[in-house]
């Protein structure tokens, strides 16, 4: 079977094809990424060129064009024999625990979702109503970032708040689902262990960030909440704040709770701390002695380790620690910066091995010291991969219950 893959974030498009008959099942891996005012970037790797990765300037400018233009990229690179389509969708609400068939009676409440994330559903949305015009006759089926974190316990997702307001469905739902369970299940799989033998915690340190808690094979706990807002400091969102900031805001300045929305979302974060939401830079400008990308750094360290001694306890210990995402995946000195000092619970990085890690194409690497009681490892996230696993999962499980 071969399967389409859309996911749509807000500053990329990534799309792949998948052969479930091959064995790493790849055909297709590429994006869309860097929009600018004329152009952006397209990244992509071919299986019928194997080993190469290209690059092209492409007269695209944003997410919605970037997922108009694939069809004819699909019809030029000759990959337009694909059987179903899969689509990331960030928000499913209290619905949506399991890869779900896109069909008239799914898709309003796909829509529907979108009140709970009206900046990530959209761009989804997108990709789905592309593929019903271009390929009216194949099945598409919905993955949600939020299926993953269904077996979050009540003491972890209620918000000690009034129940009518539990009742417009207030309470935390958590992101990243399918990049947490992908690197979870590269993890056990590395340590050679079942997965739910273990005690885990992913983090998914990119744009967006978020940590995961995940005990016996399933997430327990995650950083954010009932929105992508909660949690971590990320490149332009703020992450955990106080909530009566935003009372005091809109009465001191008058702005209004759209405008404060948006701050939080796209000029907070990094962005607000060293006026670069670039991970690299901050980076380059903190080795080269800027105090405020130190600290902007040391912050975000901070927010991180707080989550891993809150999560460590929530579990009652640790075996295994993931960083992926472009920080998590590319920036040593952040990885050093959220393992110091953590020994007294079993986490013993290596620094030698850390500073020297190089990842290539989804491998897994191990970082931990000798002494280490908890494995700490490195790998790369492949939420398409994981989309297409799933929907695969959810077919052959259809199909063996119709027998
Ligand atoms: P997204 O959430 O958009 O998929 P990514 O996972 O690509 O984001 O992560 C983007 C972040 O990773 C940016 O802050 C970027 O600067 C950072 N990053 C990418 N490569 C490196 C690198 N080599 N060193 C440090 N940070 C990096």
């Amino acid at each position: 079977m071969k399967i389409l893959v859309f996911n749509a974030g807000s500053s990329s498009l990534k799309f792949g094809v998948f052969d479930t008959g091959l064995d790493d099942w790849h055909e297709v891996d590429a994006e869309f990424k860097n929009f600018k005012d004329v152009q952006c970037e397209l990244h992509y790797w071919l299986s019928a060129e194997k080993g190469k990765r290209r690059q092209q300037l492409k007269p695209v400018t944003n997410v919605n064009e970037a997922i108009q233009a694939v069809p004819a990229l699909l019809a030029e690179w000759g990959y337009e024999d694909f059987d179903v389509i899969g689509h990331r969708v960030v928000h499913g609400g209290e619905q949506f625990s399991a890869p779900t068939c896109i069909d008239t009676s799914t898709l309003p409440l796909i829509e529907a979702a979108s009140a709970l994330a009206p900046l990530h559903n959209p761009d989804n949305l997108a990709g789905i109503y592309l593929g019903l015009q271009v390929w009216p006759d194949k099945s598409q089926f919905a993955v949600f970032d939020t299926a993953f974190h269904h077996t979050i316990p009540d003491v972890a997702f209620r918000y000690a708040i009034p129940e009518r307001w539990r009742k417009q469905g207030v309470r935390r739902y958590g992101f990243h689902g399918t990049s947490h369970h992908y690197v979870a299940l590269r993890t056990a799989e590395a340590m050679n262990r079942p997965l739910n033998e273990l005690r885990v915690i992913s983090c998914h340190l990119g744009n967006g960030a978020s940590v995961c808690a995940i005990e016996q094979g399933v997430s327990v706990d995650t950083s954010m909440g009932m929105t992508p807002l909660e949690g971590l400091v990320m490149g332009t969102r703020s992450g955990d704040i106080d909530p009566g900031i935003i009372g005091y805001l809109s009465r001191q300045t008058g702005l209004t709770i759209e405008e404060i929305e948006h701050q939080l979302y796209h000029q907070s974060g990094l962005l607000a701390l060293a006026g670069s939401a670039d991970f690299r830079e901050i980076e380059r400008r903190a080795t080269e002695g800027d105090t405020q990308a130190r600290l902007a750094i040391d912050i975000y360290a901070y927010r991180v380790r707080k989550y891993l001694g809150a999560y460590t306890a929530v579990m009652g210990g640790l075996d295994a620690l993931v960083f992926t995402g472009g920080i998590g995946e590319n920036s040593a000195m952040m990885r050093q910066k959220i393992c110091e000092q953590l020994e007294f619970f079993g986490l013993s990085i290596d620094a030698d091995k850390n500073r020297e890690l190089e990842l290539k194409d989804c491998q897994v690497q191990v970082i931990s010291s000798e002494f280490s009681k908890a494995t700490i490892i490195v790998t790369q996230t492949s939420e398409q991969l994981m989309i297409a696993r799933q929907i695969y999962q959810h077919l052959r499980s259809v199909d063996s219950s119709d027998q």
